[in-house]
């Protein structure tokens, strides 16, 4: 069995415990794991804060933090196919997939290196005479980043590389469902030459999660998971008054008008609910569809569905794999039936696969006449697709922002003009038209509600890993007048 080391002080060690993790493909154990304890947790954020203030980061020049960030890029790069691998392994999503995603990580990390001297401060035209005024952005300091199990490499590179290029140090606690990839992209970062506990790796359940992120040195905290952890991650900030960006779940539109072009659309609703296993943020998992194509359009996409490749998921033929946990297919079990129960039609899949590993279908449910369908308002995190028909524009609006969550949504039109109006009106942090899961990282990426605050990739997300110091500066040679009079 393989053994993965956690990475704290620029050390690798076994941690005080170990925990086995499965191979959602068989279902049986493959790797050990160490197990943070509080103790790891606080030696890890003490190696961060040792870091942020040693001499060796906070000296080095904000052009020589991007080169690093760039060496790094290409160590990521370099090692793409090792890390999908592991990925692939250790959480069952696709090979196809993996290989592509962290292909492009490395890209993630090359933009954030230059932006790295780019975070300028301000001089302020201050309403006093002898007086220079100016604003210096520094690093908020020590950052604690949560992760949960899919897309770990691209969710923890949003946040490592903006962090760094900041100026921060970062403790990242990987998800205890699958964190070998993060393990394994420690021995990468230990190569690419930064000094020692700018960056640590640890992994561990909700109390290794709960114990870093009330942690009194942290500064701030970037989390992606569920809303229910992260009300947790929020109340285990009021001890330490941390900062939070929350990047949680979604339960996204997916809206088709009768001009779509239906080849294009259909192929886009398969990546959107049925890529990754469905285990995507950004799943588009509500089709809305105009009424008058509601057929043509899931004869269409029952037909897809069906021919999908299930398969092991190291094989680059396979197109659906395993879901990551067994939890996860036993939620997807309970909510289809209780959406039948509340009258949705079952039109494809909808029942575990006989076989080993974690497999369940394709699946779509009709819920033109079950509005109350709790498929419609729950995450599945699972490819389950839940279809709902509209007659015009105002009821697709009205259908988009019937939800908690607003992260993503998807238009299929071949108008322009009513393109521009749902793009204003749909309430979520992305709207992609005639398209869907589009990622870059200069473009930012997060939502509204449930959803979470916070956005992740573009300018913005390094500076949100810095503050600002408003430096005054006297410079007249005159003794202070009145010292009882505020200047
Ligand atoms: P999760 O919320 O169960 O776990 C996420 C992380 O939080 C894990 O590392 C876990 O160990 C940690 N954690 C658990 N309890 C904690 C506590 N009390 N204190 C601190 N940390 C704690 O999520 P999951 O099931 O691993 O992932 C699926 C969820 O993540 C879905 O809701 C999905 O939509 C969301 N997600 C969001 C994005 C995004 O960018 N918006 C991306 C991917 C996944």
């Amino acid at each position: 069995m393989q053994i993965f080391q956690q990475y704290i002080g620029g050390a690798f060690s076994d941690g005080s415990a170990q925990f086995e993790s499965l191979d959602p493909a068989t279902g049986q154990a493959w790797a050990k794991m160490a197990e943070a304890s509080v103790a790891d947790v606080n030696a890890a954020v003490s190696a961060a804060e040792d870091a942020f203030f040693a001499p060796e980061w906070a000296d080095m020049t904000a052009t020589a933090r991007g080169k690093l960030l760039s060496r790094l890029a290409d160590l990521v790069a370099e090692n793409a196919p090792r890390l999908a691998e592991i990925e692939t392994r250790d959480t069952g999503k696709i090979i196809r997939e993996t290989s592509a995603q962290i292909a492009y990580v490395a890209e993630y990390f090359r933009y954030f290196a230059g932006l790295a001297d780019k975070i300028e401060g301000a001089h302020l035209p201050i309403d006093k005479p002898d007086m220079e005024v100016w604003l210096r952005r520094e690093p908020v300091g020590v950052i604690a980043a949560i992760v949960p199990w899919n897309s770990q490499l691209f969710l923890s590179a949003v946040k490592i590389g903006p962090a760094l290029a900041a100026g921060c140090t970062v403790v990242l606690k990987a998800s205890e469902e699958a964190p070998a990839p993060m393990l394994e992209f420690a021995k990468i970062f230990d190569q690419a030459g930064f000094p020692k506990g700018v960056l640590n790796v640890i992994t561990g359940g909700p109390d290794a999660g709960a114990a870093l992120t009330s942690h009194q040195k942290v500064d701030h905290v970037a989390f992606t998971g569920g809303p229910e952890t992260a009300r947790h991650i929020v109340r285990n900030s009021a001890e330490n008054l941390a900062s939070t960006s929350l990047e949680l779940g979604g339960k996204s539109p997916f809206i088709v008008f009768d001009d779509a072009d239906i080849e294009s659309a259909v192929n886009a609703q398969v990546s959107g609910i049925f890529a990754a296993t469905g285990q995507s943020c950004v799943a588009g998992s509500r089709l809305l569809v105009q009424a008058s194509i509601k057929d043509k359009f899931l004869t269409r996409l029952k037909e897809k569905a069906e021919a999908v490749v299930i398969g092991l998921p190291d094989d680059m033929a396979t197109e659906v794999g395993p879901l990551c946990t067994l939890r996860q297919r036993e939620n997807a079990e309970d909510l289809i039936a209780r959406s039948i129960g509340a009258g949705a039609k079952l039109i494809t899949g909808g029942k575990a696969i006989d076989r080993d590993g974690f497999y369940f279908p394709p699946t779509i449910l009709d819920c033109s006449d079950a509005p109350g369908a709790p498929s419609l308002s729950n995450e599945f995190f699972g490819p389950v697709l839940s279809v709902v028909t509209f007659e015009d524009e105002a009821e697709a609006v009205r259908l988009a922002n019937d939800t908690e969550f607003g992260l993503a949504s998807g238009v299929f039109t071949q108008s322009l003009t009513r393109a521009h109006r749902m793009i204003r009106r749909i309430r979520s942090g992305i709207v992609w038209v005639n398209t869907y899961r589009a990622v870059s990282p200069i473009a930012p990426f997060g939502g509204h509600g449930l959803s979470g605050h916070g956005r992740e990739g573009g300018l913005q997300a390094v500076l949100d890993y810095t503050k600002i110091k408003t430096v005054w500066l006297r410079t007249s040679d005159d003794p202070i007048p009145d010292p009882f009079v505020m200047r």
